[in-house]
């Protein structure tokens, strides 16, 4: 089978026929039908990342079909959809493991990174991290779910609840692409206020932002005229922080939603003063998966696609990182 390899530091994708093993244990041998673009394999190419084991397939958003069960696999059956994402095992053995927080598990391997993923025709995963998706509906717009909508809900929950102020909550975006434009549909049904903020200038990225619902949408170096209640960094800018603690009330959070950031600069403390507070997210546990999509189901979020083949996966990264695009890159497989 076909797999767009990262071969070595520095060098785009290389198209390579690669044999799988069959499945072992409890994994699934799955045919791709597509696999989405994220920003973090971005970071992976820019050897943002450590320990990158060479060579390996990038992709953590896969939605395909079992083809192949291992002697111990029972959840699903030849035929069934899947979708494959980041995170790939965990040791349920661990602090974090033990107290319902396995997303930061200490021997976790992930999708695309340390396990291949899914830049290919056909991938191998655990089927105990695989998540059950409809048979019906275009694969390519469902595989921006996986990441992009189910670790950006990750982060929306951490910016949004713990603290009710009895009126509509204002939640900032920064970086309205794949994760934003789905997590801006989920705020309007839940009747929280969007502000989106764009790369100065990208007009037509304001304009997107306005059709999915923000109220607001402008530059990342403007101010919206009241103040935020939480707002999640998808852009990964390190000057954003300040940028956006500037714009949240006191007791409001920032939440960076990025694997990678670039520095965050120095900035005077009156900007986190009035309990004011920064997080991250990293990666998901299976139930943020499984708690998102059926979110997604029941809210019909529709994903924005710009479809790919495989073998152009380096030019749908290039479109990632230049902010041409519109919603998410998807590899579709015919
Ligand atoms: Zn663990
Ligand atoms: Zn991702």
């Amino acid at each position: 089978m076909k797999a767009m390899r990262f071969v070595s530091p520095g060098a785009p994708l290389v198209l390579t026929e690669v044999s799988l093993p069959s499945p072992r244990g409890h994994e699934l041998l799955i045919r791709v039908q597509a696999c989405g673009v994220c920003r973090t394999d971005l970071h992976l190419l820019d050897g943002e990342l450590p320990a990158i084991p060479f060579p390996v397939t990038p992709g953590h958003e896969i939605v395909g079909t079992v083809a192949a069960l291992g002697p111990e696999a029972s959840e699903f059956r030849i035929g069934d959809r899947v979708g494959v994402p980041w995170l790939a095992f965990t040791c349920g053995e661990c602090l974090y493991c033990r107290s319902s927080r396995e997303n930061l598990c200490e021997r976790a391997r992930f999708t695309g990174y340390t396990r291949d993923g899914g830049y290919a025709e056909q991938v191998l995963a655990d089927e105990r991290y695989c998540l059950p998706l409809p048979a019906e509906g275009a694969a390519a717009e469902l595989a921006p779910l996986l990441c992009a909508g189910l670790i950006g809900y990750r982060a929306y929950r951490l910016a949004c609840l713990g603290e009710t102020v009895g009126e509509p909550r204002r939640l900032g975006l920064y970086g309205f692409g794949a994760a934003a434009h789905l997590l801006a549909q989920v705020a309007r049904a839940q009747g929280v206020r969007v502000f989106a903020f764009t790369r100065p200038g990208d007009t037509a990225g304001q304009r997107f932002a306005r059709e999915l619902g923000a109220e607001w949408a402008g530059g990342s170096d403007e101010r919206p005229g009241e103040w935020l209640d939480a707002a999640i960094l998808f852009a990964p800018v390190g000057a954003l922080v300040p940028a956006a603690l500037g714009c949240v009330r006191p007791g409001g959070r920032v939440v960076c939603a990025g694997i990678h950031m670039s520095d965050v600069p120095a900035f005077p403390y009156r900007l986190l003063w009035g309990e004011r507070s920064v997080s991250s997210v990293a990666n998901l546990t299976r139930a943020d998966g499984r708690e998102f999509l059926s979110l997604a189901a029941r809210l019909h979020l529709k994903a924005t696609v710009q479809r790919f083949a495989l073998g152009d996966a380096n030019l749908a990264l290039e479109r990632l990182r230049s902010g041409a695009l519109e919603g998410a890159a998807v590899l579709e497989l015919p």
